[in-house]
């Protein structure tokens, strides 16, 4: 571990932590050491927190962790976890709320069924934090997390804060694309009229999802972006691929765009499993599937040993 340089004399407020297991922080269970973990106090102090690290000190951020893979080997640098602490939330106006990038989606949602507002009921089916979301432009059932975003607010890895507009962003399926190297720290998000969220209707979605989705079982979600006019679920089962294993990962015999640690998997094992999926289906349908799933950090080093 590479012990982190900060100035002399300055005091995070936040929660420090060395060599922390990311395995903690990520929705499918794996993962391995981060040199340094960092829960900040609040906005101001992440910002401090920035701009105290050395330039070249590398950074990563995450939210849930529910679409990362972290390599075994863990993660050289810092990791900002934002969940639990950039927890802020209010009404704005009308029809719009204001979330921090710690706000996990489902609150979101609920928060739209307490207010009245408009067609937010697919940010349940999401479980992420609004951070996550922005960065992946999450969706679910026809919703889309850019679809209800007015403006963003941003920090930069020097710690300055900015306050973008919607259209300074080019935004598609599961992509968006900055006009700067900045993390989202907080948006304004606007729901239309119409139809509003309620208790009920976010009942619904969860019940349809639960249906399709092998949810309480430690995976990352689709693993696999959709290809343009098919699914990448409709290949991978077609291809004879659903309840294939790698070590403890396997995938879900429920739906085969997931990939499910079984218990004790690897990233590893994870990693091996999208490269044999990836292959066959371009193989069997000449299909090149795109991963969908962030992957980031260290390969274990020679000696490790893949799960049983
Ligand atoms: C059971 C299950 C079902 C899922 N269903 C769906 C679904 O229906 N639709 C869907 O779109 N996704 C789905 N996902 C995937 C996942 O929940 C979403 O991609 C979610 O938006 C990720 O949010 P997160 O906070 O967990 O991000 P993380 O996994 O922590 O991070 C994902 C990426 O976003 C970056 N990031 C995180 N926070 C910030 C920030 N504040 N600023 C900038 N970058 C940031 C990270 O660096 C990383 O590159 C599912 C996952 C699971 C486990």
């Amino acid at each position: 571990m590479a012990a982190l340089r900060i100035p002399p004399g300055y005091q995070p407020r936040g929660e420090l932590r060395y060599d922390e297991p990311m395995a903690r922080h990520t929705s499918w269970r794996v993962g391995g050491p981060a040199d340094t973990w960092y829960r900040p106090a609040d906005l101001d102090d992440m910002a401090g927190f920035l701009a105290a690290l050395p330039a070249d000190e590398p950074v990563h951020l995450v939210g849930l962790g529910s679409n990362l893979l972290v390599r075994d080997g863990g993660i050289r640098g810092v990791v900002i976890g934002t969940h639990g602490v950039l927890s802020g939330m209010a009404r704005h106006g009308e029809r719009g709320l204001d979330a921090e990038a710690g706000v996990p989606c489902a609150k979101i949602a609920r928060s739209c069924a307490r207010w009245g507002l408009g067609a937010g009921e697919f940010f349940a089916g999401i479980p992420g934090t609004l951070g996550g979301a922005l960065a992946m432009n999450a969706g679910a059932f026809g919703g889309e997390t850019w679809d209800f975003v007015r403006a963003v607010e941003t920090l930069d890895r020097a710690g300055v804060r900015r306050r973008r507009q919607r259209d300074e962003y080019s935004v598609g399926y599961r992509s968006v694309r900055s006009p700067a190297d900045e993390w989202f720290v907080a948006a304004e998000l606007e729901f239309p009229g119409g139809r509003p969220t309620t208790q009920a209707s976010i009942r619904e979605l969860l019940v349809k999802r639960n249906s399709t989705q092998p949810i309480g079982l430690p995976s990352c979600g689709s693993v696999f972006t959709n290809p343009p006019g098919d699914y990448a679920a409709r290949l991978i089962e077609a291809a004879g691929l659903k309840g294939h294993r790698i070590g403890a990962a396997e995938v879900s015999p429920k739906h085969a765009n997931f990939i499910i640690n079984t218990g004790g998997a690897t990233a590893a094992d994870i990693e091996a499993l999208m490269n044999h999926v990836a292959a066959e289906v371009a193989r069997l349908h000449g299909v090149r599937l795109e991963t969908e799933v962030r992957i980031i950090g260290e390969p274990a080093g020679p000696g490790a040993e893949s799960a049983p």
